[in-house]
Protein backbone atom coordinates (compact mmCIF):
# COMPACT_ATOMS: atom_id res chain seq x y z
CA UNK A 1 0.00 0.00 0.00
CA UNK A 2 1.07 3.50 -1.03
CA UNK A 3 1.83 6.15 2.09
CA UNK A 4 -0.61 8.18 0.32
CA UNK A 5 -3.78 5.57 0.55
CA UNK A 6 -2.40 5.16 3.70
CA UNK A 7 -2.23 8.44 4.99
CA UNK A 8 -5.89 8.69 3.61
CA UNK A 9 -6.93 5.72 5.68
CA UNK A 10 -5.90 7.49 8.91
CA UNK A 11 -7.69 10.90 7.79
CA UNK A 12 -10.80 10.91 10.54
CA UNK A 13 -13.72 11.88 8.21
CA UNK A 14 -11.98 8.82 5.87
CA UNK A 15 -12.43 6.27 8.87
CA UNK A 16 -15.68 7.95 10.29
CA UNK A 17 -17.47 6.90 6.80
CA UNK A 18 -16.04 3.62 6.20
CA UNK A 19 -16.85 2.79 9.86
CA UNK A 20 -20.32 3.62 8.85
CA UNK A 21 -20.37 2.01 5.80
CA UNK A 22 -18.83 -1.63 7.59
CA UNK A 23 -21.58 -1.15 9.70
CA UNK A 24 -24.33 -1.23 6.94
CA UNK A 25 -22.52 -3.84 4.56
CA UNK A 26 -22.65 -5.76 7.99
CA UNK A 27 -26.16 -5.18 8.64
CA UNK A 28 -26.83 -6.52 5.03
CA UNK A 29 -24.78 -9.60 5.63
CA UNK A 30 -26.39 -11.02 8.69
CA UNK A 31 -29.67 -10.45 7.23
CA UNK A 32 -28.83 -12.37 3.72
CA UNK A 33 -25.49 -14.72 4.00
CA UNK A 34 -26.46 -15.75 7.55
CA UNK A 35 -25.43 -19.23 6.35
CA UNK A 36 -22.11 -18.22 5.58
CA UNK A 37 -18.97 -18.07 7.45
CA UNK A 38 -18.24 -14.90 8.46
CA UNK A 39 -14.86 -14.26 9.95
CA UNK A 40 -12.90 -11.00 10.84
CA UNK A 41 -12.30 -8.64 8.41
CA UNK A 42 -9.02 -8.83 6.62
CA UNK A 43 -8.70 -5.55 4.63
CA UNK A 44 -6.08 -2.81 3.59
CA UNK A 45 -8.30 -0.51 6.03
CA UNK A 46 -9.24 -3.30 8.74
CA UNK A 47 -5.04 -3.86 8.82
CA UNK A 48 -4.33 -0.27 9.91
CA UNK A 49 -7.29 -0.67 12.51
CA UNK A 50 -9.30 2.03 10.55
CA UNK A 51 -12.76 0.34 12.01
CA UNK A 52 -13.08 0.82 15.88
CA UNK A 53 -13.86 -2.89 16.09
CA UNK A 54 -13.85 -6.16 14.71
CA UNK A 55 -16.21 -6.46 11.08
CA UNK A 56 -17.65 -9.39 10.54
CA UNK A 57 -19.13 -10.29 6.85
CA UNK A 58 -18.94 -12.98 4.37
CA UNK A 59 -15.98 -13.26 1.71
CA UNK A 60 -18.01 -11.70 -1.18
CA UNK A 61 -19.93 -8.71 1.25
CA UNK A 62 -15.58 -8.44 2.22
CA UNK A 63 -14.56 -7.91 -1.41
CA UNK A 64 -17.80 -5.13 -2.07
CA UNK A 65 -15.77 -3.66 1.17
CA UNK A 66 -12.35 -3.49 0.22
CA UNK A 67 -13.38 -1.82 -3.33
CA UNK A 68 -15.64 0.63 -1.32
CA UNK A 69 -12.80 1.51 1.02
CA UNK A 70 -10.64 2.47 -2.05
CA UNK A 71 -12.57 4.81 -3.66
CA UNK A 72 -13.80 6.32 -0.37
CA UNK A 73 -10.09 6.60 0.70
CA UNK A 74 -8.94 8.23 -3.05
CA UNK A 75 -12.28 10.74 -3.20
CA UNK A 76 -11.26 13.86 -4.55
CA UNK A 77 -14.41 15.83 -3.09
CA UNK A 78 -13.64 17.36 -0.03
CA UNK A 79 -16.44 18.05 1.99
CA UNK A 80 -17.64 14.74 -0.01
CA UNK A 81 -21.27 14.46 -1.18
CA UNK A 82 -23.19 11.36 -0.67
CA UNK A 83 -22.02 9.36 -3.88
CA UNK A 84 -25.42 8.99 -4.75
CA UNK A 85 -25.51 13.00 -5.20
CA UNK A 86 -21.65 13.21 -6.73
CA UNK A 87 -21.67 14.09 -10.50
CA UNK A 88 -18.15 12.09 -10.47
CA UNK A 89 -19.15 8.73 -9.75
CA UNK A 90 -16.49 6.70 -9.63
CA UNK A 91 -17.85 3.60 -8.65
CA UNK A 92 -17.65 0.86 -11.17
CA UNK A 93 -21.80 0.18 -12.26
CA UNK A 94 -22.22 -3.30 -10.65
CA UNK A 95 -20.40 -1.96 -6.85
CA UNK A 96 -22.78 1.16 -7.28
CA UNK A 97 -26.02 -1.00 -7.85
CA UNK A 98 -24.76 -3.60 -5.10
CA UNK A 99 -24.01 -0.43 -2.51
CA UNK A 100 -27.37 1.53 -3.48
CA UNK A 101 -29.34 -2.09 -2.44
CA UNK A 102 -27.31 -2.25 0.77
CA UNK A 103 -28.26 0.87 1.91
CA UNK A 104 -31.79 0.50 0.99
CA UNK A 105 -31.75 -2.62 3.20
CA UNK A 106 -29.66 -0.90 5.49
CA UNK A 107 -30.39 1.99 5.94
CA UNK A 108 -33.40 1.69 8.14
CA UNK A 109 -32.34 -1.09 9.93
CA UNK A 110 -29.23 1.44 11.12
CA UNK A 111 -31.34 4.26 12.73
CA UNK A 112 -31.66 1.30 15.66
CA UNK A 113 -28.12 0.12 15.66
CA UNK A 114 -26.65 3.62 16.76
CA UNK A 115 -26.91 5.31 13.48
CA UNK A 116 -30.09 7.90 13.70
CA UNK A 117 -27.75 10.92 13.38
CA UNK A 118 -26.23 9.05 9.81
CA UNK A 119 -29.98 8.46 8.75
CA UNK A 120 -30.91 12.16 9.60
CA UNK A 121 -27.77 13.95 8.23
CA UNK A 122 -28.89 11.71 4.94
CA UNK A 123 -32.53 12.95 4.36
CA UNK A 124 -31.45 16.56 5.22
CA UNK A 125 -28.90 16.19 2.40
CA UNK A 126 -30.97 14.37 -0.36
CA UNK A 127 -34.22 17.14 0.57
CA UNK A 128 -31.29 19.60 -0.06
CA UNK A 129 -29.99 17.77 -3.06
CA UNK A 130 -33.25 18.04 -4.61
CA UNK A 131 -34.09 21.03 -4.11
CA UNK A 132 -31.00 22.46 -5.32
CA UNK A 133 -30.82 20.11 -8.72
CA UNK A 134 -33.93 21.59 -11.06
CA UNK A 135 -35.65 18.87 -12.74
CA UNK A 136 -35.36 16.96 -16.21
CA UNK A 137 -32.45 14.37 -17.41
CA UNK A 138 -31.41 17.24 -19.84
CA UNK A 139 -29.44 18.72 -16.32
CA UNK A 140 -27.04 15.74 -16.21
CA UNK A 141 -23.92 16.99 -17.02
CA UNK A 142 -22.92 16.82 -20.74
CA UNK A 143 -19.61 14.17 -20.43
CA UNK A 144 -22.05 12.15 -18.33
CA UNK A 145 -24.32 11.52 -20.78
CA UNK A 146 -24.73 8.91 -23.22
CA UNK A 147 -22.13 6.49 -21.69
CA UNK A 148 -23.90 3.84 -20.47
CA UNK A 149 -21.32 0.96 -20.26
CA UNK A 150 -18.23 2.98 -18.29
CA UNK A 151 -20.82 3.18 -15.22
CA UNK A 152 -22.72 6.77 -14.37
CA UNK A 153 -19.28 8.13 -14.43
CA UNK A 154 -18.77 8.13 -18.16
CA UNK A 155 -15.68 7.23 -16.22
CA UNK A 156 -13.62 3.88 -17.20
CA UNK A 157 -13.85 1.54 -13.74
CA UNK A 158 -11.16 1.49 -11.00
S1 LIG B 1 -18.72 8.74 -6.31
FE1 LIG B 1 -18.02 10.85 -5.98
S2 LIG B 1 -18.31 11.19 -3.77
FE2 LIG B 1 -18.40 8.97 -4.09
S3 LIG B 1 -16.28 8.26 -3.73
FE3 LIG B 1 -16.49 8.63 -5.97
S4 LIG B 1 -15.79 10.74 -6.27
FE4 LIG B 1 -16.19 10.49 -4.08
ZN1 LIG C 1 -22.22 -11.29 3.08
Amino acid sequence: MSRDLEGRFRDRSVARDLQTLADMIEIWCEGHHADRERPPLQSEASGLGVYRRRVRVCEECAGHLGYAEKRRALCPKDPKPFCAHCEIRCYRREEAAWQRQVMRYSGPRSMWRGHFLDALRHMLETFRHRRRRPPGPSNRPAALAGNPGRGDSGQPPR
